[in-house]
């Protein structure tokens, strides 16, 4: 048994609902779940019909409705399977009369999507002669909290969502929303239906949960810096979480979690590509001949250097710098501590000239913005001897300054900053010196 989650752009047109029912109809014999996401662009425009509802008092949904339409016609598909639609229209003009919107009615809202999308589907399958049977997620057993905008599920679904397996013909399940324990509908956040296959693979004790996008898995390198980068048969689960925060943007590893807490592999394919095997992302890591998977590389971060006035680092002096971010709730990326100063880097620049201020009541400050985060990822990098240097002078020798290095204590990930200018040097020459 195999899950498969396809995402917005996999069934963003007629075409591509045609051929993701084809790769499903291919792989029947591993008894496929399909988890399916909004088609491509609905879920924004779901949620700006609300906003302008509540601030315009305008409830419109011609644009939405017309583009599932367009869909069902080209498909040859019956338009009362996507009657529902009528109720967002009540819903919407509930909302324009109010003027008021809540969490809880904007996750009702956005969950029209992958409502639509997947009785969509499942009716594609059947017309290509192959079985299936749409699902809301919260009928097969999806309840989460009640924290709407970004529910949790509750224990339980694990056991309620195994009966997917029992299911004759192959269930197209809703992504990303669930129902609280009061029936009121709830969303997983955005991007949330990886978590739903994820969950239902965990729940079915899935051989494989296969995400598929619109590239062929994790690449080494963004491949619109490096047109050399190459697809990563293999990833650990912490390689790839150390790669999402790059903007790997294939998946969210955190919401992964639940299956690759049960080792089951969870594989990025593309619906373009979908003879390629793609990138299995896997919790065991394995012998390599390159102990580097990937670099990867984030642009415009702000680095702060901090000096404490005194000779050397007081006691207490860390905990007072870490204070001040927390006062902010501002998330610190890379630090490195010397005798005197610390250096930390911020993702944006929100805040920042606030926290400055206050850290200038007690250290010298200097913010330097325009900064980029390099950073080489691989489980094997920690016994690599003489890796370091190798990195350092493929980037010396383009003139590249760098400005902070930090080796986290996971050992995966070396990183370092240089200006924002020199970033897709830094990232070409350290992919040309180590991955190619
Ligand atoms: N449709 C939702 C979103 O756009 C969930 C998903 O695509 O995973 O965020
Ligand atoms: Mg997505």
């Amino acid at each position: 048994m195999i899950v498969m989650k396809f995402g917005g752009s996999s069934v963003g047109s007629p075409e591509r609902i045609r051929e993701v029912a084809r790769i499903i109809g291919s792989r029947l014999e591993r008894k496929p779940i399909v988890v399916v996401s909004a088609v491509g662009g609905v879920t924004d425009m779901l949620i700006s019909a609300a906003q302008k509802a509540a601030s315009e008092g305008k409830a419109d949904t011609a644009e939405l409705r017309k583009k599932h339409e367009d869909i069902i016609t080209e498909l040859g598909l019956d338009r009362a399977i996507i009657s529902e639609l009528d109720s967002l229209d009540e819903l919407l003009s509930g909302i324009a009369q109010l003027g008021e919107l809540s969490p809880r009615i904007m996750d009702k809202v956005q969950s029209f999507g992958e409502r639509c999308s997947s009785k969509i589907l499942a009716a594609c399958l059947e017309k290509q002669g192959i079985g299936s049977r749409a699902f809301d997620a919260y009928d097969a057993g999806m309840i989460t909290d009640d924290n709407f905008g970004n529910a949790e599920p509750l224990p339980e679904v694990f056991e309620k969502l195994g009966a997917l397996s029992e299911s004759p013909v192959v269930p197209v399940v809703t992504g990303f929303i669930g129902k609280d324990r009061e029936g009121r509908i709830t969303t997983l956040g955005r991007g949330g239906s990886d978590y739903t296959a994820a969950i239902i693979g965990a729940a079915v004790d899935a051989e494989e949960i296969q995400i598929w996008t619109d590239v062929n898995g994790i690449m080494t390198a963004d491949p619109k810096v490096v047109p050399e980068a190459k697809s990563i048969p293999r990833v650990t689960f912490d390689e790839a979480s150390e790669l999402a925060y790059f903007g790997a943007k294939v998946l969210h590893p955190k919401t992964i979690r639940p299956a690759v807490r049960k080792g089951i592999p969870v594989r990025v394919l593309s619906t373009f590509e979908p003879e390629k095997k793609g990138t299995v992302i896997s919790i065991e890591s394995e012998k390599d001949s390159n102990p580097l998977k990937a670099i990867a590389s984030k642009k415009r971060i702000t680095l702060i250097n901090v000096v404490s006035t005194r000779m050397l680092l007081a006691h207490g002096f860390l905990a007072r710098i870490f204070q001040v971010f927390e006062e902010h709730h501002k998330p610190v990326d890379m630090v490195s501590t010397s005798e005197v100063s610390v250096s930390l880097t911020v993702d944006n620049d929100e805040h920042v000239d606030e926290i400055a201020e206050k850290l200038k009541h007690f250290a010298k400050v200097k913010v330097m913005r325009e900064k980029a985060i390099i950073c080489a990822v691989g489980q094997g990098l920690s016994e690599a001897v003489g890796l370091c240097g190798r990195v350092f002078t493929a980037v010396g020798s383009e003139g590249v300054n760098v400005h902070m290095i930090s080796l986290g204590a996971s050992e995966i990930n070396l990183s370092f900053i240089v200006d924002d200018k020199d970033a897709d040097k830094a990232v070409k020459s350290l992919h040309k010196e180590l991955l190619e």
